[in-house]
């Protein structure tokens, strides 16, 4: 695989390594922000390396319980299945996922399995269904504004008691899986948002988009529901002036930190997301 140096993604990712991308998740929740670290990675096809993959997320485990006894961080990691797996053999992902949260719970943190896409889906859910009744307090899941199922599984999520991330989606996926118009993802997310902060579980609302923010305090507001009762969720460098601006007006903001060497499809999808995005790639390059 062609690997590109790091300083193009520098922005976006926070860093190479665990050890150095600690600074900057201490320094994020210094300035009054939750965090979700998550090594970057996915599509692994080889056992060899799942189990790694597996036991670099236990030992981000344990280096963030120690920066929690230092610091107050939280134990909150993000991980992708497909790095731990999923896609060679669904038993073996499970017995990696149930061995991550095992840690996790002794830990008292908590695992989000990021959703990917539509082809391993039902695979995700799966995964999900077969741990959380072990795990509750320690895993949660993500769904995608963007498919047409995702209500259904709102629903099934919130009669669970299931921490749901409420993001739009982030693959191409076909108009037979998912709505292809912003105006219509923009309506399921709020359709999706208001189940979950009526009847879900601490959801999180995962978005950048000021439209959705601003319903979200709305509709919130309108029903009398605190700010403790979700949280607001973006990525790293990605509007950090309005991340700090919602966690100073009283929300729960938590930004989502990736580092490591694979960081090329995560940061292709953000340039395909807003070509804006673009405008870092070439301040990165002539910076140097
Ligand atoms: C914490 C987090 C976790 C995620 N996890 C997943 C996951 O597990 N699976 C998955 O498929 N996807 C995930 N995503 C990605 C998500 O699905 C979207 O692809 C991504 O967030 C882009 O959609 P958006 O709503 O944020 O804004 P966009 O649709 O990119 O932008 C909409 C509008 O928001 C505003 N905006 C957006 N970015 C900026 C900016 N940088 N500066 C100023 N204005 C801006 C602009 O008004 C823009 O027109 C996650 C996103 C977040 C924030």
């Amino acid at each position: 695989m062609v690997r590109l140096p790091f300083f193009l993604a520098r922005g976006f990712v926070a860093a190479e390594t665990m050890a150095a991308a600690m600074p900057v998740i201490i320094g994020a929740h210094k300035t009054g922000l939750l965090t979700t670290v998550d090594l970057l990675g996915e599509h692994v096809r080889n056992r060899r390396l799942a189990a790694a993959a597996r036991d670099q997320y236990v030992q981000l485990l344990y280096a963030l319980a120690a920066e929690h006894a230092a610091h107050g961080v939280e134990v909150n990691i993000s991980i992708k299945l497909s790095m731990m797996g999923q896609i060679i053999d669904e038993d073996l992902c499970y017995e990696h996922l149930r061995s991550l949260l095992t840690v996790a719970r002794e830990v008292g943190g908590f695992v989000r399995l990021d959703m990917e896409n539509s082809t391993i889906l039902e695979s995700t859910l799966r995964l999900f269904d077969a741990v959380y009744p072990e795990f509750p307090k320690s895993v949660g899941i993500v769904l995608q504004a963007y498919l047409k199922r995702t209500r259904d599984d709102v629903e099934r999520m919130c009669d669970l008691g299931a921490r749901v991330r409420l993001c739009k989606g982030a693959y191409r996926e076909p108009s037979r899986l998912a709505y292809q118009r912003m105006s219509e993802i923009r309506t399921r997310f709020v359709e999706c948002m208001q189940v979950l902060l009526r009847r879900g579980h601490y959801p999180a609302i995962a978005t950048h988009d000021d439209r959705l923010i601003r319903a979200t305090q709305s509709f919130a507001k309108d029903k009398g529901l605190g700010a403790d009762t979700f949280e607001f969720q973006m990525l790293y460098g990605m509007r950090p002036r309005r991340q700090q601006q919602l966690a100073a007006s009283g929300y729960n903001m938590r930004v989502y930190i990736p580092y490591g060497n694979m960081w090329l499809p995560y940061y292709s999808r953000r340039l395909r997301e807003r070509p804006e995005n673009i405008t870092f790639l070439l301040r990165n390059i002539f910076r140097r």
